[in-house]
């Protein structure tokens, strides 16, 4: 029995390595046990008028296949087209992006000549964050962008991080964040990674904020095995990594989630030498090879890495890297290269290991059924919660003390008095700096009145006060202010 795969070449390089690729797959016998199902993506379905860059045969295709190995995929510039990668993504949950970065040999770098050995991995969280695109004009001068992270979307992907480190053998896993600045974003994703790390006691958990663990990687890329972060740190940490190994023609990725991973090189179409045979494939074909570990055909994806090693070892190279006093290859010529020395093991750098005799030899991935309905992930699900108050933004062109005094007699008969009026988060009353720089956007925070009980009332009286206040000034925004079992869930302006 054969594992369906979809399988879209892409666009630019993308059906040239992908041929490479699966000439390699054909040689060590893979293709014995997978059937790829072609489905259309990419370029052609946008030029049909389709935004999504893919047609619903394909959605089909990709979830009941439950895996899709694609090429890399031409974002039309303007237009309503979407980057296919970013949907794909998102409308099928693949949680977590993987990216795995190892000294090769052949690809020579600072570190190779250097003769620092590297190998890390990098868990992203692919689905939130900032990555929501939940943006919006609030005022003439101020754009505002949602940063949302979730605990159980943190949890999905601090998890996967931990299970992999475990499948991998790898021992230490650090989470790299910024809560030392976003106290709630990025404290929820630390807070849940240390909630997870105790499952794994044997594996020795840190963190690390994003601004010394970019520092670190590039003095000292041997201190870190595996690490997890936020969308957006995550994703210039893990280019970041990219560019310490070699660049972008040896960065795999994988995109895993519950139901549908994909997997895919993390270099674009290259129109400048598409068509030209010269493309490197071996960020495709590792990506295959994260693939077939996936899929539990752990002993071919081993195969297939070391003869890819070896042959980068012999000094086979496509134009884009290695010795440039040899010869380089083309596309189809590399993936011979590599087909030759299947069975062969490198020699200067370690060989992948293979897994235990009887183990890794055959397709342990299950398809998922299709859920029946859009599930609610949840981790918190009893706190009580009580609102405390708001925050109503305004766009005015009055004084500080001129707003003040206006939003204090608009709550005079209200539970709420005005707290704090904040620029850019910074507090500019009741007192504040005179060097602190105001744009067109103010914050009026109003909390409950001494003696005011919470839970007396709901959430009404603080939204029939957004009326008020949206009779005198122009309203930006609004966001509650609530308490989670007792606990402050907003954070205080600077200098509060
Ligand atoms: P690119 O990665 O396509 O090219 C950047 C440079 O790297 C070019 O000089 C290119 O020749 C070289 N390069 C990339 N892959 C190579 C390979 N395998 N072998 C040899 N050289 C390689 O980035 P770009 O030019 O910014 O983007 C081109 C198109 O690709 C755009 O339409 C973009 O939207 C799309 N894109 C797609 C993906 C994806 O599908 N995953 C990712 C990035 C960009």
């Amino acid at each position: 029995m054969t594992t369906r795969i979809a399988l879209a070449a892409g666009d630019g390089i993308g059906p040239e390595i992908m041929d490479a690729t699966l000439a390699v797959f054909r040689a060590a016998g893979v293709l014995e046990h997978l059937e790829f199902v072609p489905v259309e993506m990419g370029r052609s379905v946008f030029e049909k008028g389709d935004t999504r860059g893919m047609t619903d045969a394909a959605i089909a295709t990709v979830e009941s296949c439950g895996v899709l190995f694609k090429g890399p995929m031409e974002t039309p510039k303007g237009g309503g087209g979407k980057s296919i990668n970013v949907t794909a993504r998102k409308i099928w949950n693949a949680f977590a992006n993987l990216r795995t970065f190892r000294t090769l040999p052949g690809v020579i770098t600072p570190f190779s000549k250097a003769g620092i050995p590297i190998d890390l991995v990098i868990v992203r969280e692919n689905i939130e964050d900032t990555y929501g695109g939940v943006e919006h004009r609030l005022s003439n001068d101020m754009i505002q962008c949602k940063r949302l992270i979730s605990a159980p979307g943190s949890d999905q992907v601090v998890r996967f991080a931990l299970r992999t480190a475990q499948r991998l053998g790898i021992r230490q896993v650090h989470c790299g964040h910024k809560a030392n600045i976003m106290k709630m974003t990025d404290g929820i994703f630390l807070e849940r990674f240390r909630q997870a790390a105790k499952d794994f006691p044997d594996i020795e958990c840190g963190d690390v904020i994003v601004d010394a663990l970019c520092m670190n990687l590039v003095m000292k890329p041997q201190s870190y095995r595996m690490v997890v972060l936020p969308n957006l740190q995550g994703d210039i940490v893990s280019d970041l990594c990219a560019g310490l190994v070699g660049g972008l023609g040896f960065a795999p990725s994988a995109n895993i989630g519950t139901h549908i991973s994909i997997f895919e090189a993390v270099h674009g179409t290259a129109p400048d030498i598409a068509g030209k045979g010269i493309a490197n494939p071996a960020a495709l074909l590792l990506s295959g090879v994260m693939m077939l570990r996936h899929l539990g055909l752990v002993r071919d994806a081993v195969l297939i890495e070391n003869a890819l090693l070896r042959c980068l070892e012999d000094g086979v190279h496509t134009g884009d890297f290695g010795d440039k006093t040899k010869p380089s290859v083309g596309t189809t010529e590399f993936a011979k290269g590599i087909a030759d020395r299947l069975g062969q093991l490198p020699q200067t750098v370690p060989a992948a290991p293979l897994p235990e005799a009887g183990t890794g030899e055959r397709v342990t991935f299950k398809v998922h059924p299709k859920p029946l309905h859009q599930e609610v992930i949840r981790t918190f699900t009893n706190a009580v919660t009580h609102v405390v108050g708001c925050d109503v933004y305004l766009d005015t062109p009055l004084s500080t003390s001129s707003v003040a005094e206006e939003l204090q007699r608009i709550c005079h008969d209200t539970p709420f008095r005005l707290t704090l009026i904040s620029n850019r988060g910074t507090q500019v009353w009741p007192t504040g700096s005179a060097f602190t720089e105001c744009v067109d956007y103010w914050r009026a925070r109003f909390e409950l009145r001494d003696g005011v009980i919470p839970g007396t009332f709901g959430q009404s009286r603080a939204i029939a006060l957004l009326d008020r206040v949206a009779e005198k000034f122009t309203v930006c925004s609004y966001e509650l202010l609530r308490t989670f079992d007792g606990v402050r869930g907003f954070s205080l302006a600077q200098g509060q």
